[in-house]
This record gives structure tokens, sequence and C-alpha cells, in this order.
């Protein structure tokens, strides 16, 4: 997707400081934080929202949750964390390039409004 944010961001045009990447995947520090560790974790690949998950690429979720435990462990977060994903426009999805916010380092509130 040419105007993509989080598209630019993953493939280098825009250029940021990666906690994690791999061939598929790379995390970045959220540009307004909302918590002391506030990690952005989305795939290379342009997928919209939640909403487009399929039986095709419904695995990238399982290793998404799989990058987050790990790097939950690299930022020392022993007591736990939060792992969010805003689908749409009711959901409060911002930027249509599917993330997985992972929020640590505070107590988390429920429910979140
Ligand atoms: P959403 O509201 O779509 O679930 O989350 C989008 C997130 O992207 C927000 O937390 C926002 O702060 C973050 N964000 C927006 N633009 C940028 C940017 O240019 N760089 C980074 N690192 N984060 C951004
Ligand atoms: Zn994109």
């Amino acid at each position: 997707m040419d105007d993509c944010l989080f598209c630019k961001i993953a493939n280098g045009e825009i250029a940021s400081e990666f906690l994690y990447e791999d061939d598929e995947f790379v995390a970045f520090s959220d540009i307004n934080p909302i918590a002391p560790i506030h990690i952005l974790i989305i795939p290379k690949t342009h997928i919209a929202s939640a909403d487009d998950i399929d039986e095709k690429n419904s695995y990238l979720i399982g290793k998404i949750f799989t990058i987050a435990s790990q790097l939950a462990k690299d930022m020392g977060l022993k007591k736990g964390y939060r792992i969010v994903n805003n689908c749409k426009e009711d959901g409060g999805q911002s930027v249509d390039h599917i993330h997985f916010h992972l929020l640590g380092g505070r107590q988390m509130l429920w429910p979140p409004g």
C-alpha cells in the first residue's frame, strides 16, 4: 500500500528504530506512549485490520503473540502486560494497517472505556 504509514515504517521508507525484526514482522515504540512500555507489533505485509484475517494469514496472529511474549521478557515485564488490537472505527483503530499494542510497566485498568 503506497500511502500506508505502517507499510512505510516496515519497509524502511520512514526511518524507525526496530525493537524486533524478522522476515514477516517489525516492532517499534509507539510515538505517543500511553504506558512506560508501549510497543507496536505489525506484519510487514499490508493487512488493513483484524477484520481482514482469514485462513491464509491467520498464522501471523499466533506469531505476533509469540513476539509480544519475547519482547515482554526482553523489557522485564515480569508482572504482566496487555496486548491490544483496535479494529476499525468503533474499535478505535486510527492506522489502517493491523497492529498489536504491547503495553506494560504500570497497572492496566479494566474496562478501558
Ligand atoms: P490505533 O489507534 O490504530 O490502535 O493505534 C495507532 C497507534 O499508532 C497510536 O497509538 C499512535 O500513537 C501510533 N502512531 C501513529 N503514528 C505513528 C508514527 O508515525 N510512528 C509511531 N511509532 N507510532 C505512530
Ligand atoms: Zn500498510
